[in-house]
């Protein structure tokens, strides 16, 4: 709640609303306790006193009643009122629309096509319908400001719990024998809460607005009571000869409405926890790319990452989870990037072709070298010729980053003629040729799957497919076998292994395993909290592992048949990468730390291709 508070306060159009609505709200309560005068007596007499007139500070209306008087029962009514009908509009609506969305089938059918029913009608005039039905009163507008609103809530509700109806933990609820009732109240309605609360409060000032436009028209409040519609209704003859009869209710209204929207607002970005990262602030095309400091020159390799720095700017933070990592690939050359969690390889992999969200992402040095060219000194639009075209990137979870609509036919075409303008049927029988790479059996027929009919290391190999699509110079794979079982693992291994023999991809392979590392690398980068600590030959870094980091992760592979070695793992966590500790980043969870370690920059020192940052490495290199 206080987190709530403090993100809701943070928003200063928010806390500005909040400001302003606490007052009328507060003014309102105490309206009754107020030496105001009675809002209802007439005095032909005073009749359109102006503003700050003696006793009258307001002013008076056409009946000489006192305005000041006036607005605030009226603002007392009009809140009443509006309020109300949004708790009541919230409660019904929302519960027709969880009982839709929870049973499904004939009943959802039944019950939301009524609800189209009152959709479609246009909302004043169904309101007006109501009203006219009912006869006019503040009552009678009440009811149908609430049932006019009912729709909106139903149809909201009902999607959220349509998505939550078909979730595991409703299923486990069910399987601990709860029955309906129980299951609503206690596992869907918590979740769709939050979202009544959002929907109701970003829907109350409308709905004060509709009280008021049908006290406008005189189909609300009846006279002499007051009400804010009512008011400006009445002072519409005036609007001329005395406009401030029609000044005060309108700022008010107008006061009401805009704070309960700013207020609104800043509830529903404060309640989603998407929001408070900055997630959902619609990220650039491309990262930020704000360097300073010299370009490092060109090199002759295929692809090279040199000097890379990728930060994240939260607030005043700075995470640097890219620092100075330079990687290279030759053509049909595999190089493994291993590292714990969390240790910076994605980023570094998505800053490749500047896919890093920005905000918070900026890339702040080196150079990303593709056959010579600066890619991070390209135009968008170039870019993105190259996404696909010339490196494709395997992530972790193909159920992720398949498209669950379409058959995987179509979006294998589709990958296809992003790049190139091809016929329909020329990129089906591509897409065919390229199932049939990936040795998908029966490839055919399962052109026409869903990807949720197939199983993960098939959906897998279609993610390769998809990478393969347009025949791209480098992969960047970023731990595609992590989700799948070992069987399935090696195979996929194999496959890219085959692929990058027979068409001399190069293959960035980000993965946590050394296991995997050994099966197809051919050099090995080892990283931890934003840096390479140690890179070489597969081979020489396996058999002597030089930084006491890449021992650990390599003792930390299981070995079938080698005796009852204990399993090794590394205690402590990789430290935050906003608040890096000085010298080595390693040392505090390092046996071998000595005081050395925690002072200056250390450097990544050795021969090439076998290099390590470490002062004290366990073999020579
Ligand atoms: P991994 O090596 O597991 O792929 P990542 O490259 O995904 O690790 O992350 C590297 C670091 O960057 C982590 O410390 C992570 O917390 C940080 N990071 C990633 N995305 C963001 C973000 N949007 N805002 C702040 N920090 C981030
Ligand atoms: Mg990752």
């Amino acid at each position: 709640m206080r987190q709530f508070l403090k993100l809701l306060f943070r928003n200063q159009l928010a806390a500005f609303g909040a400001v302003v609505l606490g007052f009328i709200l507060v003014l309102a309560l105490l309206v009754p306790v107020l030496p105001l005068q009675d809002p209802d007596v007439t005095a032909t007499g005073d009749r359109f006193l102006r503003p700050f007139s003696e006793g009258h500070l307001l002013g008076t209306d056409h009946l000489g009643r006192d305005l000041l008087s006036r607005l605030l029962w009226g603002t007392r009514l009009s809140l009443a009122v509006g309020i109300a009908a949004a708790v009541i509009a919230a409660t019904i609506g929302s519960a027709i629309g969880i009982i839709a969305g929870y049973f499904g089938g004939r009943t959802d059918n039944l019950i939301m096509r009524g609800v189209d029913m009152l959709m479609a009608f246009p909302y004043i005039l169904l309101a007006l319908a109501i009203v006219a039905a009912l006869g006019p009163g503040l009552m009678n507008a009440l009811i149908a400001v609430a049932a006019v609103n009912i729709p909106f809530f139903a149809r909201n509700i009902r999607g959220v719990t349509v998505s939550l109806a078909g979730r595991e933990f409703i299923d486990a609820a069910r399987l601990a024998g709860m029955g309906h009732v129980r299951i609503i109240l206690t596992e869907i309605l918590p979740n769709v809460l939050p979202i009544i609360v959002i929907a109701m409060s970003t829907t109350v000032g409308w709905m004060i607005l509709e009280t008021a436009g049908l006290s406008f028209l005189g189909l609300g409040s009846q006279p002499p009571q007051a009400d804010l519609g009512s008011m400006l209704g009445e002072a519409r003859d005036a609007m001329i000869t005395a406009p401030h009869t029609s000044i005060v209710p309108g700022v008010m209204i107008f006061l009401i409405v805009m704070s309960v929207n700013l207020l609104g607002d800043g509830v529903r970005d404060a309640l989603d926890p998407r929001l408070k990262s900055g997630a959902l602030s619609r990220p650039q095309a491309k990262t930020l790319v704000e360097r300073k400091g010299a370009v490092p020159p060109a090199t002759d390799d295929l692809l090279s990452i040199q000097d890379l720095e990728t930060q994240f700017h939260v607030g005043k933070r700075v995470y640097r989870a890219v620092n100075k990592v330079s990687l290279s690939v030759k053509p049909g050359e595999c190089l493994g990037v291993i590292g714990e969690s969390g240790s910076g390889k994605s980023v570094t992999a998505l800053s490749v072709m500047g896919l890093v969200a920005s905000p918070p992402g900026v890339i702040a040095g080196g150079a990303v070298r593709l056959e010579g060219e600066d890619l991070l000194d390209v135009s968008y639009e170039k870019l993105r010729q190259k996404r696909g075209e010339k490196v494709a990137y395997i992530f972790q979870d193909p159920l992720a980053t398949l498209h669950p609509l379409y058959r995987v036919g179509d979006q294998l075409a589709e990958a296809i003629q992003c790049h190139h303008k091809v016929s329909d049927a020329k990129a089906r029988e591509r897409a065919l040729e390229l199932l049939k790479a990936v040795r998908i059996p029966n490839a055919e027929s399962r052109l026409k799957n869903y990807p949720h009919e197939m199983s993960g290391g098939m959906r897998q190999r279609v993610g390769i497919a998809m990478a393969m699509a347009n025949d791209p110079d480098v992969i960047i794979a970023d731990e595609p076998t992590t989700a799948l079982d070992v069987t399935v693992q090696a195979q996929i291994l194999a496959l890219l292994d085959d692929l990058r023999r027979e068409r001399g991809l190069a293959i960035i392979f980000i993965t946590h395993d050394f296991g995997v590392v050994a099966q197809l690398c051919d050099r090995v980068a080892v990283m931890y909290a934003g840096r390479i600590v140690e890179q070489g030959p597969t081979n020489a870094v396996l058999d002597a592992p030089a930084h006491p980091y890449t021992k650990r992760l390599i003792a930390c592979v299981p070995e079938l048949g080698g005796g009852r070695r204990e399993l090794a793992a590394i205690p402590g966590l990789p430290p935050v990468v906003d608040k890096l500790p000085e010298g080595c980043a390693f040392a505090p969870r390092c046996q071998k730390a000595r005081e050395e370690c925690q002072k200056g920059e250390i450097g990544l020192e050795g021969a090439a291709p076998r290099k390590v940052r470490c002062l004290y490495p366990e073999e020579a290199v």
